[in-house]
């Protein structure tokens, strides 16, 4: 699988993506993520990317031509799609705080793709035109708003890539956590705590269900608190209102 990022700051990704279980999946040839600068799409000296906004108001607008140009030359399939009507399996996602809310699904969705690209957006956000025009999916990483979309790109390519068969050394691992599966009635379920050695630090003392060596007493009772967790951070799953503190 292979992940474009477009964006005005390449750099930004040496960081995140050079630890973990990512690269180690680049490494293996599982992956690959080529992060391609939108000013190279540019035709002007300073190589502008925004501009002005249409009926003023404040701050810039990424430009719709050099996105335009960048997507058509790195997935070229998409605008000659051959007879029938096959774009090459693509997908270009925008990453905007407007967008759907990024979930374990769609993490899971994407796997169907052989290439995916991620446009990070700047300023006030991308010309609407590269929305309705250019773009799949419009997703944001949760209701607050970020001066990019680098961040939010680097976290989906980590969610998608180690759901890619072989990323993960224990493919168990990505089965059983969070919003991996869900109850009765569809609703998500959150992992259950987790402890390891020593069992007593500084009087803090691991539950005694987990040192009994009772399987089928400690799979009950990860249950239940998975349950009794969701409850407690999450009650907006079920439908209830989170208290703010
Ligand atoms: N004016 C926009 C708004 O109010 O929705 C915010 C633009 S934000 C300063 C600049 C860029 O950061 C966006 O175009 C988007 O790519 C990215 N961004 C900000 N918050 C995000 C979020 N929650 N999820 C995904 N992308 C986000």
């Amino acid at each position: 699988m292979i992940f474009h990022i477009l964006t005005i700051f390449p750099t930004f990704f040496e960081g995140p993506l050079k630890n973990g279980v990512v690269p180690k999946a680049v490494e293996a040839g599982l992956i690959d993520i080529r992060v391609h600068n939108l000013r190279d799409w540019t035709s002007d000296r300073h190589s502008t990317v925004d501009d002005r906004p249409f009926g003023g108001g404040e701050g810039m607008v990424l430009k719709v031509e050099p996105v335009y140009q960048a997507i058509r030359s790195i997935l070229p399939q998409r605008f000659e799609p051959n007879e029938e009507g096959n774009n090459g399996n693509t997908r270009v996602i925008l990453l905007s705080a407007q967008g759907k809310r990024f979930q374990q699904a769609d993490a899971r969705a994407m796997l169907q793709y052989d290439q995916v690209l991620l446009l990070c957006g700047r300023y006030e956000g991308v010309d609407e035109r590269i929305t309705d025009h250019l773009v799949d999916d419009e997703f944001s990483i949760g209701d607050y708003v970020l001066s990019g979309g680098e961040l939010p790109a680097a976290i989906v390519v980590d969610a998608v890539a180690r759901l890619v068969p072989g990323v993960l050394g224990n493919a168990a691992s990505s089965q059983f956590e969070s919003f991996s599966e869900a109850d009765e009635n569809g609703v998500p379920l959150l992992d259950c705590p987790h402890y390891t050695r020593p069992a007593d630090f500084n009087g803090w003392q691991v539950p005694d269900v987990l040192l009994g060596g009772n399987h089928a007493e400690i799979k009950r009772w990860r249950a239940a608190q998975a349950l009794a967790k969701r409850l407690k951070n999450r009650p907006d799953l079920t439908g209830g209102t989170h208290e703010r503190g």
